[in-house]
């Protein structure tokens, strides 16, 4: 705990015992008196002198939007091992999960100045996405009251009270407090006990509900023993167990575990591009989204539906020098992410081409009912200009619009396989096994596939590299967290 806390502390503890009806007190005070209520419920002195915790949590998680069936998301299991040097503001966190759709067990760690993101399937590091503290770790920050008590007591100085309010039958003080790149938290704290049942963040994915309950201490630092997130009302994690230690965190958790080599050079998606990989075939893309757009004579046809299609048919026009109409938009899956871009493909006027599973969650990304003449269900298949469109069935959804061009022998697949380095393959997961044996079911001569998440248009030869090298263990190093 940094000294000048340990002295707003200290200072306030006479406040806490008028606190409830020092209803007077002026804006700061309420504040400061509330803080020293938390902090006095989380341990007191052993919290004010807390240097690191380690955090074990096991979940249940569901993504909203992105499960395999179209009416309602699957649990998968998850564990993460969070370790805080809260001294030294670094951080290790390890998850881990398997399912139907795919294993994985990572860890983000700071090293030094940088946060690294560890694979250990594929015995790999890069730099994390986040490239600073609040980025890498806020998910796992605001999801510990341990940790949001903590944080509150050191930003106390962009605490402010919102009022009182009743919650699960109990009253709560409101507070407001403000930590790096997230909207504002809000606090409902118990006023009797101090204890932190809930946080809530408005978010631009709406509103983000953090609840926290029946509250125990492990060495005299406290944390609420049960744990639930909420995206809007979609359950999105549910804790089946949390076990926190206080000052144990070691330093040699700070460094790359041996065997762990940098990744391979990444495909650069950093600007918008427009490739042409076969006659009148173009990949358009910027991020992590890509259309294919098929030049059909009068008429193009687009495949892949991240948000931002707009501007990548407007990229493709420009480099193509052409200004025909999208009169098709093939709808790869039902998964809310790939949505995005409907509101434009209605507004350009095109058909939708999709699995029928998806017409609900396309109706709700385009804003407004789709006209009948604009929906076509594939029903096992159908032909478009250039392209054929196959309904297909993999470990990623049940229902799934794969997208063949058979005079190119080029097929355009989202979420199986993503190609991210320059040279070779990417590692595999089940996604890629069981499109890979959907598209030889099906009997297709593909040479090259191109990914909705990829700049490269993946050689065939890789994706059965990559078949073959995939490791289906789901606990890849036998570490602890897995074992
Ligand atoms: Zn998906």
């Amino acid at each position: 705990m940094k000294p000048e806390k340990k002295l707003i502390a200290a200072a306030l503890m006479s406040a806490v015992s008028c606190f409830a009806i020092n209803i007077n007190a002026s804006a700061g005070e309420q504040e400061d008196a509330l803080i020293a209520k938390i902090i006095e419920a989380y341990g007191g002195s052993l919290f004010e002198n807390l240097s690191s915790v380690r955090i074990q949590h096991e979940f249940k998680t569901a993504f909203p939007g992105q499960g395999y069936t179209s009416g309602y998301v699957e649990f998968t299991p998850l564990k993460q091992d969070a370790q805080f040097d809260l001294e030294n503001e670094r951080a290790s966190i390890e998850g881990w999960s398997a399912n139907w759709n795919f294993n994985f067990n990572t860890r983000t760690v700071s090293i030094d100045d940088d946060i690294v993101a560890i694979n250990y399937a594929s015995e790999t590091y890069q730099p994390a996405a986040g490239p600073d503290y609040y980025t890498a770790f806020g998910p796992t920050i605001r999801s510990s009251d341990t940790l949001l008590a903590y944080e509150i007591s050191n930003r106390a100085d962009t605490a402010e009270h919102q009022g009182t309010e009743d919650y699960i039958g109990r009253p709560h003080e409101m507070i407001s407090f403000e930590i790096p790149n997230s909207p504002p938290l809000m606090l409902h704290v118990d006023s009797e006990s101090g204890w932190i049942s809930k946080m809530t963040r408005e978010t631009p994915f709406g509103a983000l509900t953090y609840q926290f309950r029946d509250h125990t201490t492990s060495g005299g630092i406290g944390y609420g023993s049960n744990f639930e997130f909420f995206i809007g009302s979609d359950v999105n994690l549910l804790s089946l167990n949390i076990a926190l230690t206080p000052n144990r965190v070691r330093d040699s958790v700070f460094a790359i575990d041996r065997g762990i080599e940098e990744e391979p050079t990444r495909v650069d998606t950093s600007e918008m591009t427009v490739d042409e990989v076969a006659d009148g075939i173009h990949l358009a893309g910027t991020g992590n989204a890509f259309t294919m757009f098929a030049d059909a004579g009068d008429y193009v046809i687009g495949v892949g539906g991240y948000a931002g299609l707009g501007a990548r048919y407007d990229a493709y026009k420009d480099a193509v020098g052409h200004d025909k109409p999208l009169r098709y938009q093939v709808v790869t899956h039902h998964h809310t992410d790939h949505l995005g871009g409907m509101a434009d493909a209605l507004a350009l006027g095109a058909i939708f081409v999709m699995p029928s599973n998806a017409l609900a969650n396309v109706t709700t990304a385009a804003g407004e009912d789709i006209p009948d003449d604009r929906v076509q269900f594939i029903d096992g298949h159908l032909n478009h200009g250039p392209v054929e469109v196959y309904d297909v069935s993999t470990s990623h959804a049940e229902s799934y619009a794969l997208a063949y061009v058979p005079d190119a022998n080029i097929a355009f697949q989202a979420d199986h396989y993503n190609g991210n380095y320059v040279d070779g393959p990417s590692p595999a997961g089940i996604g890629t096994v069981t499109m890979k044996q959907a598209i030889d079911a099906l009997g297709l001569d593909v040479d090259v596939l191109l990914s909705a998440h990829g700049r490269k248009p993946n050689p065939w030869t890789d994706i059965e590299a990559a078949v073959t090298a995939y490791n289906p263990e789901p606990c890849p190093r036998n570490r602890a967290i897995c074992r």
